[in-house]
């Protein structure tokens, strides 16, 4: 936790924070071994990140001073990242590093090689997706959190929400073996599709073409679904 991620509900009136929930008490502990006068990066979720000195560290609560927080969090990329939803734990891992890297439109979609169970993931929760994102800000010193979005049926997104999407963003789907390679610092705002660990099925990619993606490769090597979308947003931007 580069970032101590304030709720705005940690703060009062006064310019004082409090946080009492277990997960971050024992960070300020075991990791920062924080003592009352440590001075912490901290940040106010979707706000202004800054200073702040630790005046009282129990059990219970830490009870922060704040500076005033005026620096402003990272730039987002300009990219929505449409992932066919992988199996739980590459899912949790997956959400920490595209939200790490700035990611801040995500979409999990079913596709035929996504297995039907995984939609009933305790790992799809709300609160648990959140978990996952404010992990990866806490990371990479960012306030703003991700938006997703669950798509559970492949035809309903390709029909009716993928041609709006488009009128906004370049779409680019990955896959291994299309002709182009994928490109590089690219400015323009990006669509990126990502498959399941199965990758999409032959169909699918034509709908994708059909609809205006365009296919692209990163090289002859397949790669796990969280070290491609790593690797594609490194690439890309
Ligand atoms: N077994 C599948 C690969 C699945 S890898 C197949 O051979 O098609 C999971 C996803 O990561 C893929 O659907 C793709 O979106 C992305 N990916 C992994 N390696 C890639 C590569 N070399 N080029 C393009 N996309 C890749």
């Amino acid at each position: 936790m580069n970032l101590i991620l304030l709720h705005p509900s940690d703060l009062d009136q006064q310019g004082y924070a409090r946080i009492s929930d277990p997960r971050r008490l024992a960070h300020l502990r075991d990791i920062h071994r924080a003592t009352p006068g440590s001075r912490l990066t901290v940040g106010v979720q979707d706000g202004s990140m800054g200073k702040a000195q630790l005046i009282e560290l129990t059990r219970e609560q830490a009870v922060f001073a704040l500076d005033s927080l005026t620096d402003v969090a990272p730039p987002a990329l300009p990219v929505h990242l449409v992932l066919a939803l992988p199996r739980p734990r590459m899912l949790a891992r997956t959400l920490e590093h595209v939200t790490a890297l700035g990611v801040k439109e995500i979409t999990l979609l079913h596709t035929k090689r996504v297995e039907k169970s995984y939609w009933q993931s305790p790992e799809l929760l709300p609160e648990k997706i959140q978990q996952h994102l404010i992990l990866g800000l806490e990371q990479a010193r960012d306030t703003q959190l991700p938006n997703v979005i669950l798509s559970k049926g492949f035809r309903p997104f390709i029909e009716e929400q993928l041609p709006d999407l488009l009128r906004e963003h370049r779409g680019l789907v990955a896959h291994p073996g299309m002709p182009m390679a994928c490109p590089r610092g690219i400015s323009e705002k990006i669509l990126l599709l990502v498959g399941p660990e199965g990758g999409f099925i032959p169909w699918e990619v034509e709908k994708l073409l059909e609809v205006g993606c365009e296919g692209m490769h990163l090289g002859p090597r397949i790669l796990r679904v969280e070290t491609a979308v790593t690797a594609l947003l490194a690439r890309l931007f």
